[in-house]
């Protein structure tokens, strides 16, 4: 599946199109994913537009890292205990929105993301 041709997610940081926001920070943002793939599936996004995670380096780890932190407290907040976090990295790998994107998804699985 190639790139969607606009990042919704830029969108919804501007807040330019609506979103259940969970979090955010300086950094980060989390919000509901439109169509959840669990009970509880959550999006947890860099406001910084890396488009893919390869864009990863030793000067803007933190960024990346944070996203990982973003999804403990995100978790806690859900009172989940155990969750799954995935990340598609390139369109071949199944990454549609042209932005850095962490899932953590819990309950109930319906489908591979
Ligand atoms: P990926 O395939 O890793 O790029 O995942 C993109 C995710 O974004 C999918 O799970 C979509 O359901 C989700 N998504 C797309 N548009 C929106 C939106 N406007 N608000 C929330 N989630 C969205």
């Amino acid at each position: 599946m190639p790139f969607a041709p606009v990042d919704v997610f830029e969108e919804i940081i501007d807040r330019e199109i609506p979103a259940d926001i969970v979090l955010e920070t300086d950094t980060i943002i989390a919000f509901r994913d439109i169509y959840p793939k669990a009970k509880v599936h959550i999006l947890i996004v860099p406001k910084h537009p890396y488009k893919t995670a390869k864009e990863v380096r030793r000067d803007n780890v933190e960024t990346f890292g944070k996203l990982f932190l973003v999804a403990k407290q995100v978790a806690e907040m859900e009172g989940l205990d155990d969750y799954k976090l995935h990340m598609n990295v390139g369109e071949t790998a199944g990454q549609v929105i042209p932005r850095v994107h962490l899932h953590l998804l819990s309950k109930e699985f319906k489908s591979a993301i």
